[in-house]
């Protein structure tokens, strides 16, 4: 079983080097005292043969390259999470683009848009939401310009998120560039529609939660050939460790569950990760 994690964050607490962060930790929680190296052989331990290591604002993609730099199979994508963008300017990340460009880097994002926790009734709704918007189309024109993939992440409790994010991605999206909806969510029409354009679709430990129907139906609808598997650690453990930090390692169970519980192919999961990266793992 060779496992690839398609969206980890070596680069954020508690994992990179086990400090709290948003997370609850006791004293004597054993986290506190793990760095991302220890978290990176504890997956190795699993079958976990790579991990892609993802960018959320430009200080977290600084440290995913760094991350990436020391091990092979890591890969390091940069990119700003669409909660960020508000803060993010377009100056900023055009010169923190002068310096990734020079830097070995695989996918562009996270980005995209998610209003999931916005305040609809907030004078700034609006406005954040365009920032949202800014920051997106800009991230999708650094990935044409670098030739990369992109990771895209979508949230909302409406459809709103989603169907902007189609018009977004039909405006900007050039022939064939690839693109992924990290963390799969949605109505089966707009993964139809996003598959339609290219759409990989990665899938999370949530797809273990009873309740997670919905997400089972559209993995199971998907085309076999767009499909991967990710973490989202330290957020999304599975059901078995739900309330904790979700650890690398823990990857293992969405595996096993893809391939007992939803009759998928890991080796054609794993062909597809290696096509979607341009990178052998392997060699
Ligand atoms: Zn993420």
């Amino acid at each position: 079983m060779l496992i690839i994690d398609t969206h980890c964050h070596y680069n954020m607490e508690p994992l990179f080097s086990g400090q709290r962060f948003i997370f609850d930790l006791k004293d004597d929680d054993p986290l506190l005292q793990m760095s991302w190296q220890d978290h990176w052989q504890n997956a190795q331990a699993k079958g976990v043969v790579g991990a892609v290591v993802v960018g959320t604002m430009i200080e977290t993609s600084d440290l995913a390259i760094k991350i990436a730099q020391s091990e092979p199979n890591l890969l390091a994508t940069v990119g700003v999470h669409p909660i960020h963008a508000h803060e993010t300017t377009l100056k900023q990340l055009d010169q923190a683009a002068i310096i990734w460009q020079q830097k070995e880097i695989h996918a562009i994002g996270e980005t995209g848009l998610d209003f999931f926790r916005l305040d609809r009734s907030s004078e700034e709704f609006e406005e954040i939401i365009q920032q949202q918007k800014e920051v997106f189309r800009w991230q999708i024109k650094f990935a044409q310009q670098t030739k990369l993939p992109l990771i895209i992440h979508v949230r909302d409790k409406t459809e709103r998120a989603y169907q902007e994010t189609l018009a977004i991605l039909k405006d900007e999206l050039t022939d064939n560039q690839p693109f992924v909806l990290h963390c799969a969510s949605g109505s089966k029409d707009y993964i139809k529609e996003a598959i339609e354009l290219g759409a990989y679709l990665g899938f999370d430990a949530n797809i273990t939660y009873p309740k997670a129907q919905d997400i089972r139906d559209l993995i199971k609808g998907a085309p076999a050939d767009r499909l991967l598997i990710e973490t989202d650690a330290p957020f999304l453990p599975p059901q078995n460790h739900r309330g904790k930090v979700c650890e690398p390692w823990m990857i293992r169970q969405t595996a096993e569950f893809v391939e007992q519980q939803l009759n998928l192919d890991l080796d054609q999961i794993f062909q597809n990760t290696q096509k979607f990266f341009k990178h052998d793992f392997v060699k």
